[in-house]
């Protein structure tokens, strides 16, 4: 789920989009349709996103569609966005849809000026600073930034608790029924919203459905790992987000507890994540990068690409803020590599 694209100019709307094509232009996504009565006769506040820089603003239900976006498109500055929900207690589903953006970003990222954080605020009818103090809650409760001795805010709400234990207990189930909810409020898909790439998916179906709860745990599980390494490859640093995977120490189809344990996750480029998937590289359980024998031999015979890869045997992994690798996940992964795997033979 990342917000600033959850509703691009062709996808989930479905019949919707037809009747909406009059209303909005290309270039704006309606986040939510409000009772909040307009400057124009008979207006209602529509809130929009703009599709190209993700700015989110309010407008007259009557004139949206004439609206140019107030950050790149040069528009009048938009209405308020209303906050109908500010200052009410937080229900289940807003803290379910907001603990998924939690997962997303790092710590220190979570501040008023997100833009993250300004349109889920903007969806929810919330103020950013509401949604940034509720994210901080979270963060009050998350074991990973306990141990590092960062307590975030105090007295959360009792609410904030059960969601994090619900997550504990079924984190699947929970990341994918966040997905749904937020879907639900914007009309679209679930697809959409986890951003899954439809030309991989079967035709409409129990395998689709399958297939996109599977889809969207292991994007859910991406963006847990890569935020937490603030979207750095820990290796070389590379910070190409194009370019950078999560890889799971321990495969996600041999331990179903752990799957989405961002313990068990590194952010690799793609180079070093399929050496480290093929076993040809590990990491030793003081966090120093070693390769496979078999691949220092063949870049004795001058291969760029090796001797780049390898330039990195040694060198100690750049360790995120939070989610430190597990050690006893490392030692699994690299006694696979040292022997025990049938893969880890040289080729
Ligand atoms: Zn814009």
């Amino acid at each position: 789920m990342r917000l600033r694209r959850l509703l691009p100019e062709q996808g989930p709307w479905g019949d919707q989009k037809k009747t909406l094509t009059m209303s909005v232009n290309p270039n704006q996504a309606v986040l939510r349709k409000t009772e909040q009565p307009g400057t124009d006769h008979n207006s209602k506040v529509w809130v929009l996103r703009c599709t190209r820089c993700g700015e989110c603003y309010g407008a007259n239900s009557t004139d949206a569609w004439e609206r140019r976006c107030p950050n790149c498109g040069g528009g009048w500055p938009g209405l308020p966005i209303p906050t109908e929900r500010e200052g009410q207690n937080w229900n289940r589903e807003e803290l379910v849809i907001a603990f998924n953006l939690y997962n997303q970003i790092p710590f220190g990222a979570i501040h008023a000026r997100n833009p993250k954080l300004v349109e889920l605020a903007a969806i929810l009818g919330r103020s950013p600073g509401s949604v940034s103090f509720k994210l901080s809650n979270f963060a009050r409760l998350d074991p990973s930034l306990q141990a590092r001795g960062i307590r975030g805010l105090q007295h959360g709400a009792k609410g904030d608790q059960e969601v994090w234990h619900e997550f504990a207990q079924r984190p699947e189930a929970l990341v994918y029924e966040s997905a749904r909810l937020l879907a639900d409020r914007l009309g679209g898909t679930v697809e959409n919203v986890a951003e899954l790439d439809e030309s991989d998916l079967p035709p409409p179906g129990v395998e689709r459905e399958a297939l996109v709860r599977l889809r969207v745990n292991q994007e859910f599980f991406r963006k847990r790992v890569l935020s937490a390494y603030e979207f750095r490859c820990c290796v070389t640093g590379l910070g190409i987000r194009p370019l950078l995977v999560a890889s799971h120490i321990v495969p996600w189809a041999e331990d179903a507890a752990n799957r989405l344990n961002p313990k068990n996750g590194l952010c690799l480029n793609a180079l070093h994540d399929r050496a480290f998937d093929r076993h040809l590289m590990w990491v030793d359980s003081d966090f120093t990068v070693r390769f496979a024998p078999s691949l220092r031999e063949s870049a004795q015979r001058s291969e760029t690409c090796l001797a780049w890869l390898l330039s990195f045997e040694g060198s100690r992994l750049k360790l995120p803020k939070k989610f430190t690798p597990d050690a006893d996940f490392l030692r699994q992964h690299s006694a696979r590599c040292l022997g025990e795997s049938p893969s880890a033979k040289p080729r």
